[in-house]
Order: C-alpha cells, then structure tokens, then sequence
C-alpha cells in the first residue's frame, strides 16, 4: 500500500470520524433518533391531531344550540311525535287557528282551564272553549256550551238502520266525509256498516237521559248515558254503528261481531276512534262502547290507535270525574 493511499484512507478516515463525531455529539444519540422518529411521524401526526381538534371544536356550536331549538320546536308540530301532554299546553297559545278545523290539538277543549281553574277541584265541570273544533273533547268533565248546535251538519251518505231523514242521521260535514269513506272501505272487506245514531241535540239528550233516570236512576243512568251537554253525540262528530242488520245496536253484544272487530282494527285510517275502550271506564267514565266512534282526524286518531290510549290520555286531562 503506497504512501499516498494510507493518506488518502487517513484522510477520509479523518473525515468520516469528525462527521460521525460531529453528528452524534451535538444532540444525544439516542435523543436525536427517537427526536427524529417522533419528528417524522409527528409531522403526520400533528395534523391530524389539529385537524381533529377542529372538529371536536365545530361540532360542539353545532350540537348545542341547534337541536336543541329544533327539539323545542319539535312538540309545537301537531300529531307528530309530539307528547300528549303537550297538546293542552300548545292549545290556549294556538286559540286562533282552531278556526282551520284542522284536527290539530292546539284546537280543542281545554285542559288547561282545568289547571288554571285554581280551584284544585280536578272533578270541577268545565266547558268545552273551542267547541267547533274537530279534536274538542267532551266528557263527564268537559261539557259543550249551553244550547250548542254545530253550524255545518250533512247526511252523510251512508246506510243507517232507519230511513228517515231526521236529526240522528246527521253529522258535521268532515266527520261525514270520513264517515262515508269509512263505510265504502268496509264493503270493499266484505263489512257491511250501519248508521244507528249520530248528531243528537241538546234538547233530545235531555229527554233521552230524563227517560234513563225514570227507568234505572240517576246514578245507574250516568254510566251508560251522557247528562245533556255532556253527549259526544251533540258534537255532530260522534255516531253509533252497527251492521247493517241492525242487530246489537248500540248494545254490548256488538262487540265480537266482525263489524266491531273491523271497526277496531281500522276506524284510525278514516280519523275516527273507539272513544270508549274496553277496560277504561275509569278514566272515561263510560263502559265498553264497541259502537260508538268518535271522529277526530287521522293523525290523532291513529295515534291514539297505537297507543292503545283514549282522548282523555292523549290530553293528559285525567282523572275523569264520574
Ligand atoms: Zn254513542
């Protein structure tokens, strides 16, 4: 090996220890690996951690105020999945719009005057404030104005068990509408319904309740017939059905029959409801009426279906008095 190679060796030799002396003196060894390693990757991995930060940081505006609004909002929507309870609260702010004669429970009785009453007395008779609306409700407790009369009562195209064109054969028109369309999807199942009795006045209800209270008294007389301006039937919106044979109308051997086991299970696609279910004479006041429905639009009417519930539920407006 010449001279000038071994220098030339010495040389890089030189070199290459001061390079590798020159890089791992300055920052420790080991630091400047591990620096390194976490540099490299952390230069991947700082922008995800700003860029998650930023999201974590949006959402937060976005979840607080706007659902939240939105949720608030939400119960005002008639029939949607808005609570019961919510519906006699919304009404007295919604007092205007019962005029549309939308099946809305912003247009109905008022539970709230009930509430508002001060009297503390839950049994306290009340009278209906929106009697024309389609929802009103009309119980033990909530009673029509004196003398009311619907202004818009039809006859609704339909058989009835009679053929006479008088007062029990009529109905308010939507309540008509729905009647007669209920009626046609009857027939189209092979059910063959009935009118028995519909609108009923005042003045006949109370001739009607007089005669029940000569024959079985008073108290016997209340569970079975509304006192006069307590009657679904005064509404224009609530009728007796039977089949078209008139057998078991308006009596309690209805129920089972394929009409009433029709009239259970599709009344709410026409907006109407059984008002006085099995088993809830506690809260309605009334015994099982398999008969008599009570037309209150679709929404509420299938709400009220599903729940299995009554009108009294669905307003919260419980205990009914006897
Ligand atoms: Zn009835």
């Amino acid at each position: 090996m010449s001279r000038t190679v071994k220098i030339v060796i010495l040389f890089i030799a030189v070199i290459a220890v001061g390079w590798g002396i020159g890089k791992y003196t300055s920052p420790s060894p080991s630091a400047s690996i591990e620096e390194g390693a976490s540099a490299g990757a952390g230069s991947d991995l700082q922008a995800p951690p700003k860029s998650s930060s930023e999201p974590s940081v949006e959402p937060s505006p976005e979840l607080s105020p706007e659902p939240s609004a939105v949720a608030s909002d939400a119960p005002e929507a008639p029939g949607t999945g808005s609570e019961p309870t919510a519906a006699p609260s919304d009404k007295p702010d919604n007092s205007g719009s019962q005029a549309s004669a939308e099946p809305s429970p912003a247009a109905t009785a008022k539970p709230t005057d009930a509430g508002s009453s001060g009297s503390g007395d839950p049994a306290a008779e009340q009278t209906a404030a929106e009697p024309d609306s389609m929802t009103v409700m009309v119980n033990k407790q909530y009673q029509l104005p004196d003398g009311y009369k619907p202004a818009d009562l039809v006859y609704p195209d339909v058989p009835f068990i009679f053929s006479e064109k008088i007062e029990k054969r009529m109905m308010r028109k939507t309540a008509a509408g729905a009647l007669e369309r209920m009626f046609a999807g009857a027939k189209k199942d092979g059910v063959y319904l009935a009118g028995v009795s519909a609108y009923r006045s005042e003045k006949t209800q109370t001739t009607l309740f007089n005669n029940y209270v000569a024959r079985d008294g008073e108290e016997k007389a209340r569970t079975y017939s509304a006192v006069p301006g307590h009657s679904e039937h005064q509404t224009g919106l609530a009728i007796d059905v039977s089949g078209s044979d008139g057998k078991c109308a308006a009596e309690s051997c209805f129920g089972g029959t394929k009409e009433a086991d029709w009239l259970a299970a599709h009344a709410a696609e026409y907006g109407f409801i059984i008002r006085y279910p099995e088993g809830k004479q506690g809260i309605t006041g009334y015994m099982y009426e398999p008969w008599h429905i009570r037309y209150v639009g679709q929404e509420i009417a299938k709400e009220i279906a599903a729940k299995g519930i009554t009108l009294e539920e669905y307003y919260d407006a419980v205990p009914v008095s006897k």
